[in-house]
């Protein structure tokens, strides 16, 4: 066997999405003790920087290791205690993800559910709170499989006037679209690396407002003594994660830094990365990239003859669905653009299985070269596939884009 050898390839899907070099280069830094100074010193500066990401305040704000759903679960089993309701408004696939995790939390989960290519209207969410009463509404912001981007401004206040606590999955968003952590009022949100971040998956910010960590310490007194991670559960307590125990993971990033797991370094490194540019970029500026190189990508399929999917008013900047044409067989497209041009675009899930490409331009790939060389390369793959593309359509109109936004 040789040296691991990927083949060079542009990522223009859904994510995961080309890791910034910056971080591939932080990735590569030695190792040192998990109690080094230099290592709690590291995760203290992470914690920071994440806060300016977020946007917010809140003390815990840190990492758990894994990848994007590692954070969803720890966030769901942490905040829920068997029998608690938890309301999930359903938009997409990922929603179905929150409730099924909310199940195996042993919660009683409640959904309302609207048409793929749709956001819920915030008097729709109100109307379940209502109805429901749950001890945490559960929502996803830009769900991928839709590219909606639910509108989540009214529904921090929302579920604090029903005494509820706001969860959302910023996976696919957080950098790319606003995500004011505390002005929307969010008590606890997730995301992993590799969508606007700019990294490779394998670590999940989380951050967790006063409220939220209240909610999860009460939980653990419930479960009497679990407060370390030496303690055992009292016979008959029930099943609970430990390696996705948030009460624990914060006594590991906390001041006393009892011991967890051992913090993984190499991805320490990368996620520090990840927001220090984003600090370095300022949030705001990386959310406006991620709009004018999302506009192209969006003007250049038209330009193309293509039809986009769902409601244009509520689509997230990084991630467009795009119909495949009638007569087009989508996978071969997919399959051709791999091989001649090594570029990789989406497939899709569910209801829009064979019915949409997803193109993403997101975290380093929001870049003007990308954007035009994705669209030079389709067209050509869309004209041998036999759809009249019109030469130059697609990069003429993400030039023109360019031009009204530069
Ligand atoms: C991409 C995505 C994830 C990915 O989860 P992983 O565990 O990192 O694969 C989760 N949630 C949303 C909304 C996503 O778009």
């Amino acid at each position: 066997m040789t040296q691991v050898h990927p083949p060079a390839r542009l990522l223009m899907g859904p994510g995961p999405v080309d890791a910034d070099p910056r971080v591939l280069r932080a990735m590569a830094a030695p190792l040192v003790g998990q109690f080094d100074p230099f290592m709690t010193g590291t995760m203290t500066e992470t914690m920071a920087l994440w806060r300016t990401v977020w946007d917010t305040t809140n003390e815990q704000t840190f990492l758990v290791d894994g990848t994007s759903r590692a954070g969803i679960e720890a966030a769901l089993v942490s905040l829920l205690e068997p029998g608690d309701r938890v309301l999930v408004p359903v938009f997409g696939r990922f929603g179905h993800l929150l409730a099924e995790i909310g199940a195996r939390a042993g919660a009683e989960v409640h959904t309302i559910e609207t048409e793929w290519g749709t956001v819920f209207d915030p008097g729709q969410v109100e109307d379940a709170v209502r109805r429901v009463r749950p001890r945490v509404v559960a929502v996803v912001h830009g769900d991928t499989s839709t590219t909606m981007a639910q509108p989540l401004a009214d529904l921090g206040r929302i579920a604090h006037e029903h005494d509820a606590l706001l969860y959302v999955d910023a996976t696919a968003t957080l950098g790319g679209n606003p995500f004011p952590t505390d002005t929307w009022g969010v008590d606890a949100a997730t995301a992993g690396l590799q969508k606007c971040l700019g990294g490779p998956s394998g670590s999940a910010p989380v951050t967790l407002s006063p409220a939220a960590v209240a909610a999860i310490g009460r939980r653990t007194q419930i479960e009497a003594g679990l407060r370390t991670a030496h303690d055992v559960p009292p016979a008959g307590a029930p099943i609970r994660s430990n390696y996705l125990d948030l009460a624990q993971i914060m006594e590991y990033w906390g001041p006393r830094r009892l011991n967890h797991h051992t913090e993984a370094t190499s991805m320490l490194y990368a996620a520090r990365e990840c927001a220090r540019l984003l600090a370095d970029e300022g949030v705001d500026a990386a959310v406006a990239r991620h709009a004018r190189h999302g506009a192209a990508m969006l003007a250049g399929v038209r330009g193309l003859g293509l039809e986009v999917f769902g409601d244009p008013a509520h689509t997230m900047h990084n991630v467009v669905a795009v119909r495949i044409p009638a007569g087009v067989d989508g996978d071969a497209v997919r399959g051709t653009l791999l091989d001649d041009f090594g570029i990789e675009i989406g497939t899709s899930f569910g209801p829009l299985h064979g019915v949409v490409w997803r193109i993403g331009t997101m975290g380093y790939n929001a870049r003007r070269d990308a954007v035009l060389t994705t669209l030079a390369a389709l067209e050509h793959v869309l004209r041998r596939a036999g759809h009249p593309a019109p030469a130059g359509g697609g990069t003429d109109a993400a030039l023109a884009s360019y031009a009204e936004a530069p």
